[in-house]
């Protein structure tokens, strides 16, 4: 007997028809004689909704009231799924993450998963039951409730079925698979039977919000095999995997996009050993990513530098700056919002010397100016104006050959949002 754990996003659950929708789903899998794990994110935009109520009441909450508060989202999917299967014949039973034995480090808001110990899920198998776990949320061994950063319930369902040691872990969402680009933003998108583990982990930190990449991260370490697919079709998903056969003569598996950048300027900085390592140094202790840093010429012994980081903590980076300013002397710091990075990934790329210079061609081709650019041996990333980003991704995703002439699966007919 197989073990299969299947994750349903938040559209997926949206409404009592999608979640009845979804509990025949699971039945039907389960008649097919596998044991089932289920995990189940906040039905439709619970969690934005709930974000929005916190703000109304202070505009800057605690980490900790946060994750209290968000986590009860994934809390009444969970038992009204639970509900739906056993009014439709099945016996179910819900679990919160901590007792499904999710452990997590002691962070609030984007806390990584350090243990599962899932015994409480195990017994519920045992006695026949399909399993429902709250997606996205976690307890600290203090016993501080805590959450995984948004899109985290697909890092709980891989984990899990690491955890587990299950034979299959397919993440059911609102489009039918992994595509070569947003199928919302290019209807013409192309539809991925397979992508590797590296090419989906850059593509989900890059922005596609398909996949959570901790979750491609989890399943590139522990070899879970992955599927994305369709809550309202049977078509087949896309399989993420160790290796992928690429079409002939496409060298760009995907463009992806960030759309809440912010670049940070700071000018007539000192050219001596240190700087870059006290600013930085400063930033990481306030818990501020850094992405794309460039350093610009020297001029009369002193250095201008810009780098982006995302537009939710560019207050917070800017008063870090005004505080290192006693260490690191500098004429004057700005900042820039509203900007957004496009991205295209392929694992070719490093031996197609070309590909870089034709994603400048585009872009500068639609009079659109290139800000910055970052690279690495499997993408290419520039930060651009926002005001053009979808005719950039799709002027991309023209000149690398990956438009199709089939319309994407985004939604479904009878479920559409
Ligand atoms: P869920 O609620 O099921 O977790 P998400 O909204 O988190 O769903 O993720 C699915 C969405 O990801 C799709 O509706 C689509 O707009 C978006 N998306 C972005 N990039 C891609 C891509 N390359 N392939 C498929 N979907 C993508
Ligand atoms: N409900 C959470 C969110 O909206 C987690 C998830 O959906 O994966 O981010
Ligand atoms: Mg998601």
């Amino acid at each position: 007997m197989s073990l299969i754990v299947m994750k349903f996003g938040g559209s997926s659950v949206g409404t009592p028809d999608r979640m009845r929708h979804v509990a025949g789903r699971i039945l039907a899998r389960q008649r097919e004689g596998h044991d089932i794990v289920v995990v189940v994110s906040a039905m439709g935009d619970t969690t934005d909704d709930l974000i929005d109520l916190s703000k109304q009441l202070n505009p800057n909450p605690p980490a900790r009231e946060m994750d209290m508060l968000l986590t009860t989202g994934e809390q009444v999917s969970i038992a009204l799924l639970a509900m739906t299967i056993q009014a439709m014949g099945g016996e179910a039973m819900s679990l919160t993450g901590w007792q499904a034995g999710i452990t997590t480090e002691p962070v609030h808001g984007r806390a990584k998963i350090a243990d599962i110990a899932p015994d409480r899920v195990h017994a519920g198998l045992k006695e026949g039951r399909i399993v429902i776990v709250a997606g996205f949320q976690g307890v600290t061994e203090a016993g501080e409730i805590t959450t995984l950063g948004r899109g985290g319930s697909d890092t709980t369902a891989v984990a899990l079925a690491a955890a587990l040691n299950a034979d299959l872990c397919e993440i059911y969402t609102d489009v039918d698979g992994v595509y070569s680009t947003d199928p919302r933003v290019v209807r013409n998108a192309r539809k991925l039977d397979a992508i590797t583990y590296d090419e989906m982990l850059e593509l989900a930190h890059l922005g596609a919000a398909v996949l959570h990449p901790r979750a491609v991260e989890y399943a590139k370490q522990y070899n879970v095999t992955l599927v994305v697919r369709s809550s309202f079709t049977d078509r087949e998903g896309t399989q993420v995997k160790e290796e992928a056969a690429m079409e002939q003569g496409i060298v760009v598996r995907g463009i992806a996009y960030d759309k809440n950048v912010a670049r940070i300027s700071i000018m007539g900085v000192e050219d001596v050993p240190g700087v870059l390592a006290k600013v930085f140094g400063a930033l990481a202790d306030a818990g501020i990513d850094v992405d794309i840093i460039v350093q610009s010429g020297v001029q009369d012994g002193k250095a201008d530098f810009s780098f982006t980081v995302s537009g939710d903590v560019v207050d917070a980076a800017m008063q870090v700056i005004e505080e290192v300013r006693g260490a690191v002397p500098y004429r004057e710091a700005t900042s820039e919002s509203g900007l957004v990075k496009v991205s295209i990934v392929g694992a070719g790329m490093v031996s197609n010397p070309g590909v870089a210079a034709q994603m400048f061609q585009t872009i500068s081709g639609l009079g659109v100016n290139i800000k910055m650019v970052s690279t690495s041996e499997i993408k290419v990333s520039c930060v651009i104006d926002a005001e053009p980003l979808n005719d950039v991704v799709r002027a991309l995703h023209t000149a690398y050959g990956l438009d199709t002439n089939e319309q994407a699966f985004v939604g479904g007919p009878q479920v559409r949002r």
